[in-house]
C-alpha cells in the first residue's frame, strides 16, 4: 500500500497554511518549497526521509501480511503530521 501525501502544511507554528499537492508529482520535487504566506519550508529533507521510511515500512508490512491487500481496505488514514524535524507527531487539526 503506497504512502500517499495529499497535502503539505507549513512547518511554522504560527502559520496555518496548508496546500494540496499533485499526488502524481514525485514528493521529492516539493523538498524546500517555501510557504507562500511566511516563507517557511513546506517539506524539509528530514521529513521527506521520514516519509520514505514509512513507505519502506508499509511495503514490508504488505509483504509480511499480504492479506491486507486482499481485504476491502484500500486506504488507511494516518492522523500524523511532520513538523520539519523528521519526527512524527499526532495531527493537530
Ligand atoms: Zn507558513
Amino acid at each position: 500500500m503506497p504512502i500517499l501525501v495529499k497535502n503539505l502544511k507549513c512547518d511554522a507554528e504560527h502559520c496555518n497554511h496548508k496546500e494540496d499537492i499533485d499526488t502524481k508529482v514525485p514528493l521529492e520535487r516539493y523538498i524546500g518549497k517555501s510557504c507562500p504566506k511566511c516563507g517557511e519550508s513546506l517539506l524539509t529533507q528530514e521529513d521527506y526521509e521520514t516519509v520514505q521510511a514509512l513507505q519502506t515500512m508499509a511495503e514490508t508490512l504488505d509483504s509480511l501480511f499480504p492479506v491486507v491487500g486482499r481485504n476491502e481496505v484500500s486506504e488507511i488514514l494516518l492522523p500524523i503530521e511532520l513538523r520539519g524535524d523528521g519526527k512524527l507527531y499526532p495531527r493537530r487539526d
